[in-house]
């Protein structure tokens, strides 16, 4: 899921300043499992911001399964028409498909975006995924190196690991580690021994904005019209 944490709340303030009428807008999926922005959340926010910008500002609330499907953006048009920001505790997409499908309201990040991730325990959430595009978990044992490791080492690691921990922090295991426990524990040992060649980026967001395009799906979509 994408993992997010809110923003404080005095940055908060300051974004909203001068605003009138504002909508805390939640998503129900990945904001809600991470608790940064579902409906207790923005509960908790919205009664925060009544109390800090006083009477003469409107805060009204609303949370949709997910921000970033028109289909659950569009059963908030009443919300968002009445206002004049919309304060999204969706991730960064979320902000972004509210400013698209209403362009003519701000659309506000109430979240930091922070990973790709899962939940360890609860309170605890870490890294797992870059989104590089051409996945490689087969030759890895299933760990990611390119999100795990700091350097995103492809054969290896860097040397500078102590105790099974990356040199940059004792709190981060080292992926490359971990990868040669999870492979010796399969009976993997022989992928290590495969060069992982130089990699493409482009499939990865350093060849610019991606888009999957899946033509069979249009196809059914138009027919459906
Ligand atoms: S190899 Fe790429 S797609 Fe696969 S988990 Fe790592 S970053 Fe994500
Ligand atoms: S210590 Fe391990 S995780 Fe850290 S940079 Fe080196 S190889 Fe990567």
């Amino acid at each position: 899921m994408i993992v997010a944490q809110q923003k404080p709340l005095e940055e908060i303030r300051h974004m909203v300043a001068g605003f009138r009428r504002l909508l805390v807008l939640g998503c129900g999926t990945c904001a809600t499992v991470c608790f940064a922005g579902g409906e207790k959340e923005v509960s908790l926010l919205a009664t925060a911001l009544r109390a800090a910008l006083g009477k003469d500002v409107a805060v009204e609330e609303a949370t949709v399964q997910r921000q970033c499907e028109w289909e659950f953006l569009d059963q908030v048009r009443a919300g968002v028409g009445w206002a004049d920001a919309v304060l999204s505790l969706g991730c960064g997409v979320g902000v972004q498909a509210v400013a698209e499908r209403y362009p003519g309201v701000v659309s506000l990040p109430g979240l930091n975006t922070k990973f790709v991730g899962l939940t360890e325990a609860p309170g605890t959430w870490s890294e797992r995924c870059l989104a590089c595009g051409d996945c490689l978990l087969d030759r890895t044992g299933g760990i990611c190196p390119i999100a795990r490791c700091s350097k995103s080492l492809l054969n290896g690691p860097c040397g500078g690991a102590q105790d099974g921990h990356c040199e940059i922090s004792p709190d981060i295991p080292c992926a490359w580690v971990l990868i040669h426990e999870r492979l010796t524990r399969l009976g993997r040992t022989d992928l290590l021994e495969e060069i992982i060649p130089a990699r493409d980026w482009r499939p990865s967001h350093a060849g610019g904005p991606r888009r999957v395009v899946r033509p069979d799906l249009r196809v059914l979509a138009e027919q459906e019209v």
